[in-house]
């Protein structure tokens, strides 16, 4: 009863004002898998290249993340980013993508990924994503994530495989971009009567919100003083909240609350150093203790107003 992932397998090269790293593990299905690994035992559909050395595979190991459905072209080349962020660390600035494997892949299911109880579509071309969400016939849960690109390339493919799915995870821009809506609100009434039962938007600094049809939850971004490098915050998050969903038995309205609240826990982790190096290194410990301030810097108690003395001047 596993958590499948399809997405990217890639080396960033990242730039933000407080660094520069020339090559790093990376990927949507890079970041999602180890962090959703803290909460589930995790399944990887992609494709690397030769490339992709012993210690890069030894990450995923690490963290139990079955890779036997992760594809190597021994000749080819793995996927590379090259990103940049200003000072604004919630607009990523795409300076290059190189598909390399990625050109070619067809996602292959072996019988045990198609067994998934629960599947991430990670940000790759949505063609794909509809390949693998098709395999994964009893899935209980499919989530999708996807980018400014494939909404402006391939929308028509992107509508479809939205379509086929339970819950979008993304940014604020992406559900502007993608409904032509500038109202928040709005545009996540529009995305849920195209067929998802939830979304989630991610608001980088300022936190993240669940819409389903009947309501509506918000939570903050966990307060940090110093972020260092945003990439794969999103997808960090999705494993968060996916891979605490994949632990819990009933998949319902408070279940997915809890899920946001691990999600933005392992979010704000992520960003702390370059790529995965911060999550790669967490403790249940300290995924606990986030959670915990969480709940206190949500929390307020309802007490009745009454203005018993009329207001005076
Ligand atoms: P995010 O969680 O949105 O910050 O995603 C960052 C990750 O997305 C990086 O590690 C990149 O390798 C990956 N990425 C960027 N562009 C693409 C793309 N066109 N297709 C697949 N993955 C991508």
């Amino acid at each position: 009863m596993a958590l499948l992932v399809v997405g990217s397998v890639a080396f960033d090269a990242v730039e933000t004002p407080f660094g520069k790293c020339e090559k790093m593990l990376g990927g949507s299905a890079a970041h999602f898998s180890i962090s959703a690994s803290f909460f589930t035992h995790v399944q990887i559909v992609g494709v690397v290249g030769g490339d992709f050395a012993a210690e890069d595979k030894q990450i995923l190991d690490a963290h139990d993340i079955d890779t036997s459905d992760l594809e190597c072209v021994p000749d080819g080349k793995t996927f590379r980013w090259y990103g940049r962020y200003d000072y604004d660390l919630n607009v990523a600035h795409t300076l290059n993508t190189e598909l390399n494997v990625f050109a070619e892949f067809k996602p292959k299911l072996s019988e045990k990924s198609k067994s998934a109880r629960l599947v991430f579509l990670g940000n790759i071309q949505p063609d794909l994503q509809r390949e693998v969400r098709e395999q994964v016939t009893g899935a209980e849960l499919v989530a999708l994530d996807t980018m400014n690109l494939w909404i402006e390339n391939t929308r028509e493919s992107l509508l479809r495989t939205i379509k086929g799915v339970d819950v979008v995870i993304i940014n604020d821009a992406e559900a502007r971009q993608l409904t032509g809506v500038p109202n928040l609100i709005k545009a996540a009434r529009e995305i849920l009567s195209w067929g998802p039962k939830a979304l989630i938007v991610k608001r980088g600094e300022y936190g993240a919100a669940l819409f389903t049809k009947k309501s509506y939850f918000a939570i903050p971004a966990y307060p940090l003083e110093s972020v260092f490098d945003p990439t794969g915050a999103g997808d960090t998050f999705a494993g968060g909240f996916m891979g605490y969903l994949s632990s819990q038995q009933t998949l319902d309205d408070a279940a997915m609350r809890r899920a946001m609240i691990f999600g933005s826990v392992m979010a704000s982790f992520n960003v702390e150093e370059f790529g995965t190096a911060r999550v790669q290194r967490l403790t249940h410990a300290e995924i606990n203790e986030r959670f915990r301030a969480f709940k206190q810097m949500t929390h307020f108690e309802e007490i009745p107003f009454e203005r018993a003395v009329p207001a005076t001047k």
